[in-house]
């Protein structure tokens, strides 16, 4: 358990989960029995206790040296590995598969998540707890206002699944809004440069979500080819970038390319 009388570092999006229930249904549908995981933010190691004994290996990045010390007094075990430094300036470089389980500090989720994207091959899994209003953008459907960048390029590397939803009185200290825990299932033979381009791809279209799918091309692609391709998809000139789903992108992606 997590000793209460740490005070929270809020600049490092420092929630720690009190809630064993909740700690347990984390490790349950995150499936990592015996499997190669990668914790990010361990925090005081609420999650990481249970972790480290169902896990074949553990590698776990903390940014904050106060939790260095406390993490080792209280986890022992030869598939622990500890690492004191900031996820996003890590180079990520392994050769079996990982599962990725974290309770993500709420001010980078966005660039932990496509960090994870740019080394997709990876990873197998992902559980992650978000705010609850970013797990309902990951599997937002297209026509509806939490549909973006971010729902495409989840829905196209990944099933995915919101599993549960988290309360504030889960934590101390208690956020502001409700959490949400959702499991990212990544397809399998994704490959690196293609999903790097399609990832691309998808933020151009998404640049301006206001503005028509047409103009956002314009930035990258010519007029004429613009024009071609939509027509070929049987798309409207006027067409908005919600409008479409992740398989239809992958399509004209294709017809770009070509
Ligand atoms: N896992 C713990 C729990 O569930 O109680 C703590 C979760 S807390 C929401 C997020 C954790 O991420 C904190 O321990 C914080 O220090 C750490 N953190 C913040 N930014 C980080 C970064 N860039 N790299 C690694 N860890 C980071």
């Amino acid at each position: 358990m997590i000793n209460k009388n740490i005070k929270a570092k809020k600049h490092l999006g420092q929630n720690f989960l009190i809630d064993k229930n909740i700690i347990n249904k984390i490790i349950e549908v995150s499936e990592i029995k015996d499997k190669d995981v990668i914790e990010i933010g361990p925090g005081q190691g609420a999650i990481t206790e249970l972790l480290v004994k169902e896990a074949k290996s553990l590698i776990a990045y903390e940014i904050d040296s106060d939790m260095i010390s406390i993490l080792n007094s209280k986890i022992k075990g030869e598939n622990f590995t500890l690492i004191n430094s900031d996820f996003l300036k890590n180079d990520l470089n392994w050769k079996e598969k990982k599962h990725l389980v974290a309770n993500l500090p709420y001010y980078i989720t966005s660039d932990i998540i496509f960090k994870i994207f740019k080394n997709i091959s990876l990873f197998s899994k992902m559980t992650i707890m978000v705010q609850e209003e970013v797990a309902d953008r990951i599997k937002a459907l297209k026509n509806t206002p939490e549909y973006s960048k971010l729902s495409v390029s989840c829905q196209f590397l990944a099933e995915i699944k919101k599993e549960f939803v988290v309360p504030p009185s889960c934590f101390l200290p208690k956020p502001k809004v409700n959490s949400a825990i959702i499991t990212l299932n990544f397809k399998e033979n994704l490959d690196q440069n293609y999903v790097n381009e399609f990832l691309n791809f998808i933020k151009i279209c998404f640049s301006m979500k206001r503005k028509t799918l047409f103009n956002n091309l314009k930035t990258t692609f010519t007029k004429n080819k613009i024009l071609e391709v939509l027509k070929i998809n049987n798309l409207k000139e006027n067409i908005r970038p919600q409008e479409l789903e992740w398989g239809e992108y992958e399509k004209l992606f294709k017809d770009f390319k070509n």
